[in-house]
């Protein structure tokens, strides 16, 4: 794999925009609605909003003012000075938290539809065609993957998100999908992929087994300069609300020294987040390893690794004692629970544990995981991981005594605590980040009656969001995102998906 220098990479960045006019066609741009769009320097006043707080009260507030300064809530009440701001009329709109997804893989939206879950048959060859895809797209393509990805998060309400970024085969195919999330303006990590060392390429043969184990392999020094790479050309500014998290390549499965070093590691390089999927061995591993007892939270807490670092998505069989330590740890999980429907009858795989989680008093958020394969309506994802819990005894029960804010909290308050940002989003009171979502109600279908969280909860979907802002940054205005060409955007997609889709179909697994 080739190493950048930094010179190289400021050579190869403008050729990259150059070459594909990403910029031109979807950065966002400066200001031609006011002064809320120029960075989070601007002064809005979103006037007259039916408030749905998520604070720790649940207080809904009725046709009255956030006055946003700097990116942050400066004032919440009625009849709020309008000096010197944008006035956003919101009469008859729900002003809500933005939403937060713990586990999403943000490189896999460039191929949305390729594989659905609803076409079963066809999505039980996602790892192949993941390992096809990755050696496949070129840095462009990453690029331009996590710009669509990021906007559609934005687009859907999504102010913060947990990108997992496991798609990306070396340095330049890394630094561009960080680029693109952070052009796109989404809040949150971007949590790069440690180990993955696909050594194919298109045309290949290649014997599946082999090409499994380097989906994920050993990390090595190359990889760790991607890290420094990403440090040093893209994750700069430790205020930016985009920031750098880690996925190691040892966890569960793995001995419990490898881990400390790797973990260790990664710790050093300053990283706030630690990421990991984690699903429960289906027989316990030997002594010494991860997932000796159950899926390896205790294994782990014996060790010293657990912090308040530690992002566990999945996480499906956790027993009451690891999340005891999680709590205790200040650990963070992400149910992904529509993703999960088809195992979550599975002995080891299912059902998704959010439930079980929040009432052990773990931050605990959901995630849309598959980008590629579901829905990107969140508030269906929302209404899914509560119609889940009915799934088993256990979570029928915690299901009876949820009120409608206890279904939006997984999404809003408790989900911005589950990446590690609940002291800066997740809720609109003053102090707050200004991530914003206001809905408009006047769909024929939005119910009329019933409190806020009630009709969000249950009506609101993808095309009643209005506006959506991010560190006080309109992004969404009226409908559609600000600043951006769609009919260039969409185009720039549909090119990419021509190259690198025959490309990846051309390579040959063999041995499965
Ligand atoms: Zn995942």
């Amino acid at each position: 794999m080739t190493k950048l220098t930094r010179k190289d990479f400021l050579g190869f960045s403008s050729a990259l925009l150059a070459s594909t006019s990403l910029a031109a066609c979807a950065t966002p741009q400066e200001s031609t609605q006011g002064p809320a769009l120029i960075g989070g320097s601007g002064k809005t006043l979103i006037k007259n909003a039916d408030i749905l707080t998520m604070n720790g009260a649940l207080e809904e507030l009725l046709k009255t003012d956030v006055l946003v300064e700097n990116g942050k809530i400066t004032a919440i009440g009625k009849g709020l000075p309008a000096a010197g701001a944008q006035v956003i009329d919101a009469d008859g709109m729900i002003l809500m938290p933005g939403m937060s997804d713990g586990h999403r893989h943000v490189w896999e939206q460039l191929d949305y539809g390729r594989l659905v879950k609803t076409n079963p048959g066809a999505y039980s060859s996602y790892q192949e065609w993941k390992m096809r895809t990755i050696v496949s797209m070129n840095p462009g393509e990453h690029y331009l993957a996590g710009l669509l990805g990021g906007l559609v998060c934005v687009d859907s309400g999504v102010t913060s998100v947990l990108d997992y970024a496991h798609g990306q085969i070396n340095q330049e195919n890394a630094i561009a999908a960080a680029k693109g999330l952070q052009d796109s303006g989404v809040a949150g990590w971007f949590a790069f992929q440690l180990g993955v060392s696909s050594s194919y390429k298109p045309g290949d043969t290649v014997d599946l087994s082999k090409a499994h184990s380097e989906r994920i392999s050993t990390t090595t020094e190359t990889h760790w300069a991607t890290v420094d790479a990403l440090k040093r050309d893209v994750f700069t500014d430790p205020g930016a609300v985009l920031q750098l998290g880690l996925a190691p390549a040892a966890g569960i499965g793995d001995r419990i020294d490898v881990i400390k070093e790797e973990w260790g590691r990664a710790r050093a390089t300053g990283v706030n987040m630690i990421a990991a999927h984690i699903h429960k061995p289906p027989r316990p591993l030997p002594a010494g390893h991860m997932g000796f007892r159950d899926s390896g939270m205790l294994d782990l807490a014996d060790a010293g690794l657990l912090g308040a670092d530690y992002h566990i998505s999945h996480a499906n069989r956790l027993t009451e004692d690891e999340f005891k330590v999680l709590r205790e740890t200040g650990g963070m999980v992400c149910a992904t629970a529509m993703g999960e429907f088809p195992y979550m009858t599975s002995k080891d795989r299912g059902p998704a544990c959010h439930g079980r989680a929040r009432k052990a008093g773990v931050a605990t958020g959901i995630g849309i995981d598959v980008i590629m394969a579901l829905s990107h309506d969140y508030f269906e994802h929302a209404r899914a991981a509560f119609w889940s819990l009915y799934l088993e005894p256990e979570g029928v029960a915690i299901a009876s005594s949820y009120k409608s804010p206890d279904v939006l909290d997984f999404v809003t308050a408790l989900g911005a605590k589950a990446i590690r940002l609940g002291d800066v989003a997740g809720t609109i009171e003053v102090g707050k980040r200004a991530d914003l979502v206001l809905v408009k109600t006047n769909r024929m279908a939005f119910g009329r009656l019933g409190t806020l969280a009630d009709r969000i909860a249950t009506f609101a979907s993808r095309e009643d969001i209005d506006s959506v802002w991010i560190n006080g940054v309109a992004k969404k205005r009226n409908g559609k995102l600000v600043g951006v060409d769609m009919e260039d955007l969409m185009s720039k997609v549909e090119a990419a998906q021509r190259r690198y889709g025959p490309l990846a179909a051309s390579i040959t697994f063999t041995g499965g």
